[in-house]
């Protein structure tokens, strides 16, 4: 598919630029004992090899390439790292760093200036970085950090697939799009996630979450750091479509990335336009912004087709629509998700005919089985 020759362009140009300087700094500790030494890139900022750092501490760490994850704890703190994404977990909870995990053939680096505060802030250590000798230091805690391994069996159990994060768009203040007959799209994506919500839980132990359960506005970045803070497996945005041309009718998936198709420009541009209502009078996207964005989202680019894919597929099985297929667009929602993540429009609420046919109720049941066997069958692929 054309996105991922796009993508490997810019991560070819992205992993061109990391080709600099790349050096070693000490890792010293009790009685100026080197401990390690860490392998650092030096780019605008000093970003520093994770495995390194924790397995000079600790001798242990957990890595998951799949998923793109590093798990280590300092003392009785624990914490979980995920590439080319600015949040990490520190005990459960996410904290933003000001950039982004850098992950490379394996390798997790951490901006370090940047990581130490936090994780300083957050464990009571206090790590300082000595350019000057390149080394770090725990400046204030004399013993060595005491060895409390992660439970690595609780750990791989968390990377199965076990929670979908399902998101009604929409609501409150927001309608979405309005039908002829005055159909309110928020109205309609409550009704179907909750019927895909409920048919998930009766029949999987997978556990669903949705980012509002009334109809209550939601800001478009907080529905995807409710689904990250929750450690979603999958991020599924429910949306209905509209156009000028009443005729305009069928259902189409959408991945995020870079705006290459004009209809497709016109979908996000609406579905963005909540922002508006967010009191956002900062900068549009711009295609530089959604470049990042894609790039961030490589580890589950793949992952996220599949499932769109698989949507698209289910829902023409039931039901008498057009396929629009899948597509990619900027879709702010889905930016910062970490996570395999879609944004399915389930129709033309502006078509009066679509319109007719999502005001009733066994349309929506068809719909949100429909998205059902797309998560049992994308789950699947999970087991094997
Ligand atoms: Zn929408």
């Amino acid at each position: 598919m054309k996105l991922f020759i796009y993508l490997y362009y810019f991560l070819l140009l992205f992993s061109w630029s990391f080709a600099g300087v790349q050096q070693e700094i000490k890792m010293i500790g009790s009685n100026n004992s080197v401990l390690g030494t860490i392998e650092y890139i030096k780019e605008q900022r000093y970003y520093f090899s994770l495995n390194d750092f924790s397995s000079a501490l600790l001798k242990k760490n957990f890595i998951n390439k799949d998923v793109q994850k590093i798990v280590f704890s300092l003392g009785n703190v624990k914490i979980k790292v995920t590439g080319n994404i600015s949040f990490i977990i520190i005990d459960d909870k996410p904290y933003q760093l000001k950039n982004n995990i850098i992950y490379k053939k394996g390798i997790f680096y951490a901006p370090i200036d940047d990581f130490l505060d936090l994780l300083n802030e957050k464990t009571g250590s206090s790590y300082v970085m000595d350019y000057s000798s390149l080394s770090i230091q725990n400046k204030f805690i004399s013993q060595e950090v005491s060895t409390n391994p992660v439970d690595l069996y609780q750990e791989k159990k968390k990377w199965k697939f076990d929670t979908i994060i399902i998101d009604p768009g929409h609501g409150g203040k927001d309608p979405g799009a309005v039908g002829y007959r005055g159909t309110k799209e928020k109205d309609i994506v409550l009704d179907v996630s909750k019927r895909l919500a409920r048919k998930i839980e009766r029949n999987s132990k997978t556990k669903v979450i949705l980012t509002r359960e009334e109809d209550i506005f939601l800001r478009l970045q907080d529905r995807t750091k409710f689904a990250n803070a929750n450690e979603g497996d999958l991020f599924i945005s429910i949306h209905t479509n509209a156009a000028e041309d009443r005729r305009a009718s069928g259902f189409e998936t959408f991945l995020i990335g870079p705006n290459k198709n004009e209809a497709a420009v016109r979908v996000a541009a609406r579905e963005n336009a909540a922002l508006e209502l967010e009191g956002f009078s900062g900068k549009k996207l711009t295609n530089e912004d959604l470049i990042k964005a894609t790039i961030a989202q490589s580890a589950f680019a793949a992952k996220s087709e599949e499932f769109a894919s698989l949507v698209q597929n289910e829902i023409k099985k039931r039901v008498q629509s057009k396929d629009r297929g899948v597509k990619q667009a900027g879709f702010y929602v889905l930016m910062g998700a970490s996570m395999p993540n879609v944004l399915i429009e389930l129709g033309f609420i502006s078509n009066p005919n679509e319109e007719k046919k999502l005001n009733s109720s066994s349309y929506r049941d068809m719909l949100a089985t429909s998205i059902y066997y797309a998560v049992l069958k994308y789950q699947k692929s999970f087991d094997d």
